[in-house]
């Protein structure tokens, strides 16, 4: 069932955006090679209390068999594209990270992801990153009322491999608000013209996730982490928007220098 919010509803999801977006800012002026992931986490968890919000990730549970996740937000690495466990590991330089955080704020969620290039990395790597970040901006812009799920998936797709790339198969967009994944849930790859119609009100996660190789992903031991099953480079960026009656309010964006 698709839930429409109410522009007071809306507004706490604003604030909850905010503090995203605000943790996110904070840990990238953290990044250089030599910092654990692990130190990383910690850093958000403080952030986020501080702001008077909580991680909807840690403890995230799926299904009873699942370990509960660890962290308060996902971290993953060159070829580990989503819902990386944060831990010793060192970025090192060249590397790139992705950073994907949630916030509860007064019982609303968003969630957010972008991914950080650690110290100077490949002309490759930038590409990848920038057509990455490209494909969220364009099926933003096409998360417009009237048009449907499929309208976004179709550029989301399209943006992807016009550029040489592929998106994930096996993860989704999604409909967000007082639960992390609500319906709709929206594919990343599909056809124009299909699902459910976009209403004013509605708020949804949009989440480019793309691999340089195959499309093919593998869950690893921790029962966690989603890496290319061929090693190559992936990339990942999100925002939290809300339909409205013309261009979709980016909620978990804050406008200040070098703000994402
Ligand atoms: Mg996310
Ligand atoms: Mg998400």
């Amino acid at each position: 069932m698709i839930i429409i919010k109410s522009d007071r509803e809306i507004e706490f999801m604003r604030k909850s955006g905010h503090i995203v977006a605000t943790v996110l800012h904070e840990l990238e002026s953290l990044l250089c090679p030599g910092v654990t992931t692990r130190e990383l986490d910690q850093c958000a968890e403080k952030q986020l209390s501080r702001l008077g919000a909580e991680s909807p990730f840690k403890g995230y549970r799926p299904t009873r068999s699942h370990v509960p996740f660890p962290g308060v937000t996902c971290m993953s690495v060159n070829s580990e594209i989503v819902h990386g466990v944060p831990s010793d590991r060192q970025l090192a330089e060249g590397d790139i990270l992705t950073i994907d955080c949630g916030a509860v704020y007064k019982g609303w969620m968003t969630d957010s992801a972008w991914t950080f290039p650690i110290g100077e990395v490949s002309d490759d790597t930038h590409d990848l990153l920038d057509a990455t970040r490209t494909a969220l901006y364009a099926s933003i812009e096409s998360a417009r009322s009237g048009n449907r799920t499929g309208d976004i998936a179709e550029t989301m797709q399209r943006a992807v491999e016009d550029r040489g790339y592929n998106v994930i198969r096996h993860h989704t967009s999604h409909g967000i608000g007082r639960n992390l994944h609500e319906d709709p849930q929206i594919l990343n790859h599909g056809r124009a013209k299909s699902g459910p119609i976009l209403k004013p009100g509605m708020t949804i996660a949009l989440e480019p996730m793309v691999l340089a190789g195959h499309y093919d992903t593998q869950v690893m031991n921790d029962q966690w982490t989603v890496s290319a099953r061929d090693g190559h480079l992936t990339a990942h960026f999100e925002h939290t928007i809300a339909i409205t009656d013309d261009d979709a309010d980016i909620l978990t964006r804050i406008n200040c220098n070098g703000g994402i």
